[in-house]
Parts: C-alpha cells; sequence; structure tokens
C-alpha cells in the first residue's frame, strides 16, 4: 500500500529526527525540502544562489519555487511505495498544489506534532547539526552518529532567525492545521516527549487513521482529531 505522509509542525518539533526513523519503519523517502535546498546552496546551483539569502534570514522561498522542487522530487520512481514529506507544504497555496500533484495517489496522512513555542526557542538554542551530512546530532559527542562529521550550530538556529522562523511558522504555516484538521487522515501528535515515544505515538495513530478505509475519507466532518486546539 502507498503511504504518502506529510509531516507538519514548528521548527524544531522533531520533523527530522521523527522522520528518519519512520523512513525505515515504513521504507519509504524522506524527502526533506530543508535539506534539498540546503544541498544546493552548498554546491552554488543556480537554485542555491536564488535562495540562499532568504534561507539565512529565515523567510520562506517563492511558492512556485519550491512546488518545482517537490514536483520534481515526487516524479522520482522510489516514491511508488509513499514518501515523507518534510517542511512541504508549508502555505496554504503550497498545499493546495500538493492536493494537485498527489490527486492519482493514495490519500495524504498528515502527522501534526505540536510544540510550545517556548520549548520550540529552547531546543533550538542547543540544536546541533553534521557539517557534512546535515543530520540533527542526537544525544551527546562532538561527531555525528551517522558520518563521524563535526557538528556545528545550525545557520538558521541564530536567536533572531529562529524568532523569524516562528512568526513565519504562526502567520504562514499554521494556518494548514485549518487546511488539514477535518480529514480523517490528521494525526495530531504531542511533540514534548522522547523521541522513541513519539515515534511510536506515530506509527499507532498512522496506522489506526489508515485502517478500515478510512484513509479514503476527507470529508469535513470526519475528523478523528481536534485541530482547533493547537
Ligand atoms: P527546514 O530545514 O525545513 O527548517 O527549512 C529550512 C529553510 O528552507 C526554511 O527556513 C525556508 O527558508 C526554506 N524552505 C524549506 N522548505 C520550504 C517550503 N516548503 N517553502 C518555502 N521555503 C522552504
Amino acid at each position: 500500500m502507498e503511504l504518502n505522509l506529510v509531516m507538519l509542525g514548528p521548527p524544531g518539533a522533531g520533523k527530522g529526527t521523527q522522520a528518519r526513523q519512520l523512513r525505515r519503519t515504513w521504507n519509504i523517502p524522506h524527502i526533506s525540502t530543508g535539506a534539498m535546498l540546503r544541498d544546493a546552496v552548498q554546491a552554488g546551483t543556480p537554485l542555491g544562489r536564488e535562495v540562499a539569502a532568504i534561507m539565512e534570514s529565515g523567510g520562506l522561498i517563492d511558492d512556485e519555487v519550491i512546488t518545482r522542487v517537490v514536483t520534481e522530487r515526487l516524479a522520482q520512481p522510489d516514491t511508488g511505495g509513499g514518501f515523507l514529506l518534510d517542511g512541504y507544504p508549508r502555505t496554504i497555496p503550497q498545499a493546495q498544489s500538493l492536493d494537485r500533484i498527489v490527486a492519482a495517489r493514495s490519500p495524504l496522512v498528515i502527522i501534526d506534532i505540536v510544540l510550545t513555542e517556548a520549548e520550540v526557542i529552547r531546543r533550538l538554542a542547543s540544536r546541533m547539526v553534521c557539517a557534512e551530512c546535515g543530520t540533527n546530532a542526537t544525544g551527546e559527542g562532538e561527531v555525528c552518529h551517522d558520518c563521524g562529521g563535526p557538528l556545528v550550530p545550525r545557520a538558521d538556529d541564530r536567536e533572531q532567525v529562529v524568532l523569524n522562523r516562528l512568526k513565519v511558522y504562526r502567520e504562514q504555516t499554521e494556518p494548514l492545521v485549518r487546511y488539514y484538521g477535518e480529514r480523517s487522515t490528521y494525526c495530531r501528535i504531542d511533540g514534548a516527549r522522547l523521541p522513541d515515544d513519539v515515534t511510536a505515538d506515530i506509527i499507532r495513530e498512522v496506522e489506526s487513521a489508515t485502517r478500515d478505509g478510512r484513509e479514503g475519507d476527507s470529508r469535513p466532518g470526519s475528523g478523528i482529531r481536534d485541530p482547533k486546539s493547537s
């Protein structure tokens, strides 16, 4: 069965960390638009040059530009069994584009990881990522547990940038909770717990939301979670 997952949640909610676990659980590719853009910046491609300054400031890059990137990525054959989108959509127009892109595929399953702003700021202030492969550091140590590369703070985790990213999230991305919230495949997850507990919760919720043919039901009013209390 095709499993088409979308991860929602503020920066620092653990989307990347969870996605890396879940891609192994379900054997589907983890598609992180942030990672794709950081690769493009690092490689100095035309796309990278176009988006570098916007990313540095914590703003969002143009809907059409990022949608083109995602459309091309979702056309790759490795997404045949599904995909795990991390960082897209981030605006209502992006969500509408995604609905069009996947119109002929299994319905999207939405994983919304919920975290307070205070906790987001606390987490991002101490986040380290691998300078080589971009993996988030988990636990102690000075090198990446995946590739042995050096750990550094992420360029856009500086306090002023974090505050801007949170503002952008509140204004542009949080409305997606209402956009998706009434679908039966919307899963609301408490992100303020240990990563393994969050993973177990996600697996349980996604399996429950896709069982018994409920995955086809996206009518308003068929929701199984309350998005308004976010
Ligand atoms: P992330 O790693 O998901 O936090 O993304 C890092 C940065 O990449 C964001 O702050 C944006 O500047 C840019 N970005 C990633 N995904 C998108 C998107 N779907 N729409 C617009 N900008 C994006």
